[in-house]
């Protein structure tokens, strides 16, 4: 009966298209709505009362139809962006590619956007290769989801009946572990060519083997990555590296051609062979990191990423002469500068990117006042971190990562003591490993880098 009546509802709804949605209960998919984010569940039900249509969609109940804890929630709704805004309190409209409202719950933001209408040439403002630049035309459900990019991602929770609403054999699709795309791939890869950065990410992080008719035309279509702009780009590649499948979604980049030439980031990342190891052993790192519910700091990540970039044109100027500590910095400037051309890494990640290399040099200073000032620094926790990963992928001695830990958990006297037993400043471990003898030991005991690092990352 029900059923019959909701048919009826999205037969008039969903008018636009011939296509009828299932309909799957809660006995079928098995999600309650107490498993979804009580303020999206708020957000649907006030819209509900308000006379518009509501429903969760897109990443969360995908998530939660794989077993994976939900990022964050979306909701699609009937109500224009400003009639959204009129019903929240704490909510603000943003977007201007396609307007969204976002409204602020506790903690948490939903982000909210009214159903939209499928292209035309009329309503869609394209760039000369096709790709929308800004489209604000509203339509109904159906519509909204023959809109959206992949089946798994057009599934609508409605969190008052606990029913999903399924137009595209999403469902079935996720079943069947497959990441099939809504439409032509290549018309949608046309009108927005991140969603073939889109089409690597979902893949990896669920586990889905990607359509042939998908994943066929990425290859040939990949320079259209080269129009999307930087601040979107960067929005991608950090989704994509604090993913938790990290390591997966750059060996695919690789496996589809997406990385070469298009972002030299990734260029960087896949295509050095000096930091190769530091690079993934970073990214195992933050991968596990993720997979722990440990926070990743977008700041640490990119610092790891363009290192030995940063590293090799420093060691450039060093060799012409030029001193330690202002050629760090020009490095520093250089990389960034050369990455922000075609990756907009926010000012305040680059802050953080910055303070953590601009440390590095400091960790050298094992004598006076210095070390005793380096510990205090917001940033040690960090920029230490980022030492040790520099000593386990057998760039430095791990004898300098141990001594500043000791040093940092010390009482007054035992410091003392550490800093009388270091040796002098500017006897970099880097030095005196170069000039020792075959066989011969470093003053405290050099520490092998750990397994992961001497075995594990063959074959990326
Ligand atoms: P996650 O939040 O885990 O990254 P998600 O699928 O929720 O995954 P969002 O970027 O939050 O991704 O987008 C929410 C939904 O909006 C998607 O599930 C999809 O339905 C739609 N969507 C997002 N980006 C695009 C796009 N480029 N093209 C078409 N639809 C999109
Ligand atoms: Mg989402």
């Amino acid at each position: 009966m029900i059923r019959k009546l909701l048919r009826k509802v999205f037969r008039r709804a969903g008018s636009a298209s011939p296509q009828q949605p299932a309909l799957i209960p809660v006995e079928q998919h098995g999600i309650r709505r107490d498993q979804l984010s009580q303020a999206a569940c708020k957000v649907c039900s006030v819209l509900q009362e308000n006379g518009h249509a509501a429903y969760i969609v897109g990443g969360a109940v995908r998530d939660l139809l794989t077993g994976h804890t939900p990022k964050d929630h979306d909701v699609a709704t009937s109500a224009t962006p400003e009639e959204v805004r009129a019903l929240f309190r704490r909510s603000r409209i943003i977007g201007r590619r396609f307007k969204i409202v976002h409204v602020m719950s506790g903690r948490e933001t939903i982000e909210v956007s009214t159903f939209r209408a499928c292209h035309d040439d009329d309503t869609a403002e394209t760039d000369e290769h096709g790709r929308v630049l800004r489209d604000n035309a509203y339509g109904n459900q159906a519509e909204d989801a023959t809109r959206r990019d992949f089946t798994v991602n057009a599934l609508y929770y409605d969190p008052g009946r606990e029913t999903i609403i399924d137009y595209h054999h999403g469902v079935a699709d996720l079943r069947q572990k497959t990441l099939r795309m809504i439409g032509d791939p290549r018309a949608r890869y046309r009108e927005d060519p991140v969603r073939m950065l889109r089409a690597v990410r979902f893949g990896a992080k669920l586990d889905l083997a990607i359509d042939p008719a998908a994943r066929n035309p990425i290859r040939e279509m990949s320079s259209l990555l080269e129009n999307v702009p930087a601040a979107r780009l960067f929005d991608e590649m950090l989704k994509l590296l604090c993913s938790g499948h990290a390591v997966k979604c750059l060996k695919e980049l690789r496996a589809e051609g997406l990385h070469h030439g298009l972002l030299p980031l990734l260029d960087v990342i896949l295509e050095q062979p000096l930091g190769e190891r530091f690079v993934w052993l970073a990214l195992e790192n933050t991968d596990e990191r993720v997979r722990q519910g440990k926070s990743v700091s977008p700041g640490f990540l990119f610092a790891t990423l363009l290192w030995h970039e940063v590293l090799a044109d420093w060691e450039a100027r060093k060799g012409k002469g030029e001193p330690a500590q202002p050629a760090l910095f020009e490095a520093m400037d250089g990389v960034l500068e050369a990455q922000s051309r075609k990756l907009a890494i926010t000012r305040r990640i680059a802050g953080d990117i910055k303070e953590i290399w601009a440390l590095q040099p400091r960790f050298d200073k094992r004598n006076g006042k210095a070390p005793w000032r380096l510990i205090e620094n917001p940033a040690y926790r960090a920029a230490w971190d980022f030492l040790r990963l520099r000593a386990q992928s057998g760039e430095i001695a791990m004898e300098l990562v141990d001594w500043w830990q000791h040093f940092a958990h010390a009482g007054p006297d035992e410091r003392e003591r550490l800093l009388a037993a270091a040796p002098a400043a500017g006897a970099s471990p880097r030095k005196r490993r170069r000039r020792r003898k075959p066989g011969g030991r470093e003053q405290n005991g050099e520490r092998q880098a750990s397994p992961s690092v001497a075995g594990g990352n063959e074959g990326i």
